[in-house]
């Protein structure tokens, strides 16, 4: 029991033992809010997809002897189980983000290689939606981090961006250092976001348009795992959009130490 860990920890604090305690008590129960709602809005979430493949299993059964219709329900549900596999694994990654507040072994890692790399596993999906992908010039830039978790960040806001975007648009994702400060930005032509649904875009299961949000696969974790990932890496994540134009998120992170302090007795 938590609680109690941090009574025998607090007993030796005197007079502050009460205060600190009762702060530590209101956590808790907000931790456990947040855990019930996450739960809750799981259960829900899992129940689609589930009906869909029980519904479509029943359909294939009847249609067994009907080819085209055989091969219609077994592609609907190969996209279902899919969309269940894709929800299980963000629904694991976040909690696992939300149980933690830093990174226990971070290492230093090169940004420019993050971008390509997480622009790279868009280059599949942005070709058949015709979007174009232009990477901006590398930066040299380096953070203190986890480097799978940082290209699931920037993944997930360039599959955003290709996403929520039309035909023949174009996506840009640039990187530049300022003043201790990498930001790595990804901006679109898209639909953009109106000013009331900024701030809820990064809620668990939150989207604008839950039909298209089902269309194009996404789980509406997306953002939520990128909030998390910024955040136990020091960092913010700020959003610019208008809608009918276009959107800009921009994850900031303090930049490495660079160059390394010389360790003493280091010749110059
Ligand atoms: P989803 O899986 O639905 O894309 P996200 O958490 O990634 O979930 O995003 C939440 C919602 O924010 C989306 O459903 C969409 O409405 C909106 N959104 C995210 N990125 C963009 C973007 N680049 N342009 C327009 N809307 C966006």
């Amino acid at each position: 029991d938590a609680s109690m860990r941090v009574r025998v920890r607090l007993a030796r604090l005197g007079t502050r033992y009460v205060l600190l305690l009762a702060e530590d008590r209101t956590e808790a129960f907000r931790l456990d809010e947040v855990r019930r709602d996450f739960v809750a809005n799981i259960s829900h979430e899992l129940k689609t997809p589930i009906a869909a493949v029980g519904l479509l299993a029943e359909a294939l059964n009847q249609a067994a002897d009907e080819p085209l219709q055989v091969r219609r329900f077994a592609t609907r549900l190969t996209t279902e189980s899919g969309r269940l596999s894709r929800l299980t694994q963000e629904i694991i990654e976040l909690s696992r983000l939300q149980a933690q507040d830093s990174l226990t072994e971070p290492e230093i890692v090169n940004v420019d290689a993050i971008v390509a790399a997480a622009v790279d596993q868009s280059r599949v999906t942005a070709e058949a939606a015709q979007v174009t992908i232009a990477l901006g010039k590398k930066s040299r830039a380096e953070v203190s981090g986890d480097e799978r978790l940082l290209v699931m960040a920037v993944h997930n806001l360039v599959a955003n961006a290709v996403n929520y975007s039309g035909d023949g648009s174009r996506v840009g994702v640039g990187v530049r250092k300022n003043a201790g400060v990498v930001e790595i930005s990804v901006t679109d032509q898209g639909v953009g976001i109106e000013e009331a649904d900024l701030d809820r875009i990064f809620e668990r299961f939150f989207r604008v348009d839950q039909a298209r949000s089902r269309h194009t696969g996404g789980t509406g974790l997306g953002l939520a795992i990128v909030k998390h990932i910024v955040q136990i890496h020091g960092g913010d994540i700020r959003v610019w959009s208008q809608p009918g134009s276009g959107s800009t998120f921009t994850i900031r992170l303090p930049e490495a130490p660079y160059p390394a302090p010389a360790a003493i007795g280091d010749t110059p």
